[in-house]
């Protein structure tokens, strides 16, 4: 694909004459599609035609999203789920069998972890999970039968970056796959296929999606490894219905002009936090106070709309705070138009092992796409009312 991705979101994929000129894809909301005779059933069965059968292997529908994400992600192939977290199961389970070892990063989304450390262990499937800032910790957790590097870039409560194209070499030198979750960044701003990862998975309920109406996922790979996650998604039967398929086709339409806006809100948000007396400390990869800063440039684009910050006081101040805004609602999740807040202390289980402790002050925000100086003024105000009658 030689076009850019505004026009590629627009145009691939799309093929109106095969739909009597609808330019929105009809939603085929069916679950079975009828031979026209045995011997076509026969010829279906031999492998000699391809044809729309059950909707859980495909549907056209789901099949114009998975072209277009496939390219967007500069990948030869996607799959999609009915969640993220269905994606990441499949990608991990098509990769690993009993006896062997995945190496995870210590600050990665609480769902994950929990699939990672306590699922897969059931199958006798063991797990190091690393600090993912310096290279050299995934070097030394590497053991004779690791399998997968399942990376996170950036995390989604810290923030933190990991380096992917020396990540990805090494792996190849010892044999290893790596699996990334880009949700965060999404194919418009980061392409971690490019560095030389192997399987990109996302939940489509964040920004690709973008309007919090949807849950779903999507893993993109090249041609040789999606073959295992079609056939053992298919058993694990978590497909994506039609219906959230045409949803997030209609997201992905505006994906380059929502991020564009996401990006430049979060900047003046950051730069607003971090400036603010109340304010301890910013976690956003677009600052350059990030510890991070020029390997997250190197890597991405630009930057999305979810940070965190820890802000001073104790909990009564974080609960004033929280319940103070007006615009900001107190909600799980991120990515849609809307702006969202949530307290770090109640995001990761307790009993994680091997694990960061999330400051109890930290708050996770999701900058939508209001106006961004009514998001500030809505900061502002629930920063002075939370600390109402303080001095200093
Ligand atoms: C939400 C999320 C997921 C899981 O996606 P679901 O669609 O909720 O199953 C995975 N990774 C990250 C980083 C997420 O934020």
């Amino acid at each position: 694909m030689k076009e850019k991705v505004r026009t590629i979101i627009s145009h691939y994929g799309e093929d109106p004459k095969r739909f009597l000129g609808s330019i929105s894809p009809p939603i085929f909301e069916a679950s079975n599609f009828a031979f026209s005779s045995y011997e076509e059933l026969e010829r279906y069965q031999d492998g000699e035609i391809k044809k729309y059968v059950y909707t859980r292997g495909i549907n056209p529908t789901t099949e114009i999203l998975e072209n277009k994400l496939a390219v967007l992600e500069k990948g030869e192939r996607c799959k999609v789920f009915s969640s993220g977290v269905s994606a990441i199961s499949a990608a991990l389970f098509s990769l690993l069998k009993s006896g062997d070892h995945i190496i995870g990063v210590n600050s990665t989304y609480n769902p994950t972890y929990e699939i990672i450390s306590s699922y897969l262990a059931r199958f006798n499937i063991s797990s190091t999970f690393v600090d993912g800032r310096d290279v050299r910790n995934f070097k030394d957790a590497i053991k004779s039968n690791t399998r997968v590097i399942y990376l996170e870039s950036p995390t989604s409560f810290t923030f933190e970056v990991q380096d992917l194209p020396n990540i990805a070499r090494i792996a190849k030198d010892n044999n290893i796959y790596t699996i990334i979750d880009n949700t965060w960044a999404t194919p418009y701003f980061q392409n971690p296929l490019e560095y030389g990862i192997d399987i990109v998975v996302h939940s489509a309920s964040k920004y690709l999606g973008g309007h919090s109406d949807l849950v779903g996922g999507a893993v993109i790979t090249r041609e040789e490894l999606i073959g295992n996650i079609e056939r053992e998604s298919s058993l694990i039967g978590g497909t994506l219905g039609p219906f959230e398929s045409w949803l997030i086709l209609r997201g992905l339409r505006t994906l380059p002009l929502r991020m564009s806006a996401h990006y430049e809100s979060a900047m003046k948000v950051a730069s607003f936090l971090e400036a603010h007396k109340r304010v301890i400390r910013v976690n956003y990869p677009g600052l350059s106070s990030h510890p991070q800063y020029n390997l997250a440039r190197s890597l991405m684009r630009g930057f999305s709309g979810v940070m965190s910050f820890e802000m001073e006081g104790g909990e009564e101040e974080l609960k004033g705070f929280i319940n103070n805004l007006r615009f900001f609602k107190i909600a799980v999740s991120w990515g849609g138009y809307e702006s969202l807040v949530f307290p770090g202390r109640f995001a990761f289980e307790k009993n994680r092992k091997d694990n960061i402790t999330l400051s109890s002050q930290l708050i996770r925000i999701s900058v939508g796409l209001e106006d961004v100086e009514d998001l500030l003024e809505d900061l502002d105000q629930a920063f002075s009312k939370a600390f109402l009658g303080h001095t200093s």
